[in-house]
């Protein structure tokens, strides 16, 4: 018997219990307690229950790349609490103003009810999981009013604990800070009694980044069916990403002395999943999230232009002139898609995919093979003609093959190179030195931004307090910890634009204590869930003991922070989760460059 040793309960979980361990969860400080909490409450689900219950705690209906969403917005969540409670519009908007969260709004009004509670029966996991999925289906004339009146009946059965994560759930705010390894690890104790199930968990993931999926298969075929996992058209592959190391000879070194040298495109990453026998095509980010309608170029160039039966590419989707050869960074053209629509931009800005991986070609998984023989593979499928291109590239044998390639495509007004191990597997949701990056450097700055995840704000003083926004803590996010790490206070860079959106999203994710898997010396005026990430540039990374990005693991007392930070581009980067921010590791590395980089242009 496979899952002996796991007890799984086939009768149904309440809401209340779910809601109960939630409000756990809030109270704890530290990773370890949110572990054991978790693996207690996946010990208690059934087989039909498990996947339901992953996902309400990651705080979404489906997995993050479907982008199913309950579609309530404030007004209305306050509209269904004053209809359950018997409280008037007027005095809920009022308790919201105050505590800045409508969950504990709803929770103190079921508390204080005034409506007369009918007797009712107390309602499951499943019903309440069902119930928000018929929320988000319906769309049209009128679904607003049938929202309200699903989310009021919700609300009007629930105990008051219930109503605060119904209400924060609907408002897609449920602010647990779990994340999906803290996640893969409960799941893994609670089926197996152990944490070591977990890398085999977090492979499977990798390959269809459906939490629910993952969880859902192994309660039901056990460790056999998670080694057994296999890639699917249209569940996204987590993407892989590259190392930094500072000279072409580092990296041909690494490399172990050949390489596939390619041009960095500043673009969009796109995954485009393609099924050409019935014309469907999907695209994701670099998150994951379903991009198509963005993209409707590529969609349509990818259907006409490769001779395929499916296929997943992955690639970069860029602006391109190709008379001058000019490339357009991303930043430019989405800009201005928001300012002038899509369809005028497209035709003005022409998006091209520059396709670098194939990772599935007619009903063949490809990511096991090597990268020179998936690379043929794509060469032979795309043209080159059309809106469809491969990357350019060399194969370099040696350091100055490698920066004489650099120097020209930095000199066409590209970013830098990245190169590829030949013979190295696709690394799906890893960064691995099988594809490292060497990117342009300016003097007397970081060569690289940072991408940070934004842990607590201050409030403005002075010129800044009509905003009520005066900067950001952020940190970064060790993998190996599943914790974030702080690194900067950051005060400048910020246009008005961007701080009244930042007050305005922060405020809704605010937290009344650190979050678990923050960790931080410093205490900012609020605390919010580590949701958005911000790029940031800077001097120069230092040693600093007040921050702990980093902390401890030289042996030394003090963590690393950065010089003179300032946020670039436009605030928040809507392409990167809190998982996909720049991590310790790389800060350790970037610290490492820079010195080397310092003793170059000494010499
Ligand atoms: P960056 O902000 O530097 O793009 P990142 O964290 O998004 O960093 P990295 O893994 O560091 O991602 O760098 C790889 C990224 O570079 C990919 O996500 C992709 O979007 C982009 N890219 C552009 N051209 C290539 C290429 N030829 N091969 C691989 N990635 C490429």
């Amino acid at each position: 018997m496979l899952l002996s040793f796991a007890i799984f309960k086939l009768s149904n979980m309440n809401f209340s219990e779910l809601a109960e361990y939630y409000n756990k969860l809030e109270q704890i400080s530290s990773r370890l307690a949110m572990i054991d909490i978790l693996t207690d409450m996946f010990k208690k689900a059934s087989k039909e229950e498990i996947r339901p219950i992953i996902y309400l705690t990651q705080g979404v209906l489906s997995p993050p790349f479907e982008g199913l969403e309950t579609g309530i917005a404030e007004k209305f969540a306050e509209e269904a609490i004053a209809r359950a409670t018997g409280y008037s519009r007027e005095i809920v908007e009022d308790e919201f103003k105050k505590t800045g969260d409508l969950g504990l709004v709803a929770e103190k009004f079921v508390k204080e009810q005034k409506i007369k509670k009918i007797e009712t029966k107390p309602f499951s996991i499943i019903d309440v999981f069902n119930t928000f999925r018929k929320i988000a289906s319906i769309s049209g004339e009128g679904s607003q009013k049938q929202k309200i009146d699903l989310l009021s009946g919700l609300i009007a059965n629930a105990n008051p604990l219930e109503a605060r994560y119904i209400v924060r759930f609907a408002l897609g705010e449920l602010r647990l800070g779990v994340g999906d390894a803290t996640i893969l690890e409960a799941l893994s104790k609670a089926v197996t009694g152990s944490r070591d199930f977990k890398e085999k968990l977090e492979q499977a993931y990798n390959i269809c980044s459906d939490l629910g999926k993952v969880g859902e298969v192994f309660f039901n075929e056990g460790k056999e069916g998670i080694e057994n996992f296999k890639i699917q058209l249209f569940s996204p592959i987590r993407p892989a990403l590259a190392e930094r190391l500072p000279s072409g000879k580092e990296i041909m070194e690494k490399m172990g002395g050949i390489a596939s040298v390619e041009s960095k495109y500043d673009g969009f990453r796109a995954q485009v999943h393609i099924d050409k026998e019935h014309k469907r095509v999907e695209i994701f980010s670099r998150n994951l999230e379903r991009s198509t309608p963005m993209l409707p170029d590529i969609v349509e160039a990818v259907l006409k232009e490769l001779d395929i039966k499916n296929a997943i590419l992955d690639g970069e989707a860029i602006a391109y002139n190709e008379s001058v050869d000019e490339f357009h960074p991303f930043q430019e053209t989405i800009t201005r898609k928001r300012k002038h629509g899509v369809e005028k931009v497209s035709e003005e800005l022409p998006l091209y995919l520059f396709a670098f991986d194939i990772l599935y070609l007619n009903d063949e998984p490809m990511i096991e093979k090597p990268y020179k023989e998936r690379r043929e593979k794509l060469e032979k499928i795309v043209s080159g003609k059309g809106r469809i291109r491969v990357t350019d590239r060399i194969i370099a044998k040696s350091p100055e093959e490698l920066e004489k390639y650099f120097d020209e495509v930095i000199e066409k007004g590209l970013e830098g190179i990245v190169a590829k191990d030949l013979n190295a597997p696709y690394v799906a949701g890893a960064r691995k030195f099988t594809w490292i990056k060497l990117k342009r450097s300016y003097k007397g700055e970081l060569s690289d931004t940072l991408d940070l995840v934004i842990v607590g704000y201050y409030l403005g003083k002075g010129s800044r307090a009509e905003f009520q926004f005066g900067g950001l803590l952020c940190a970064v996010y060790n993998e190996e910890r599943d914790m974030f790490e702080t690194i900067t206070k950051i005060g400048t860079g910020f246009t008005e634009e961007m701080m009244k959106d930042l007050k305005e999203k922060l405020e809704k994710i605010r937290v009344n204590k650190k979050p678990a898997r923050v960790d931080s010396l410093i205490e900012p005026d609020f605390w919010v869930e580590p949701k958005y990430v911000v790029t940031v540039r800077a001097d120069e990374i230092t040693k600093s003991p007040l921050h702990t990005a980093g902390k401890g693991i030289d042996g030394s007392d003090t963590g690393y922070a950065l010089r003179f930070p300032r946020i670039v581009s436009n605030g928040i980067r809507p392409d990167k989760g809190p998982n996909e921010a720049t991590t310790t590791k790389e800060v350790i590395e970037m610290y490492k460059m820079q010195k080397k980089i310092e003793i170059k242009d000494n010499t």
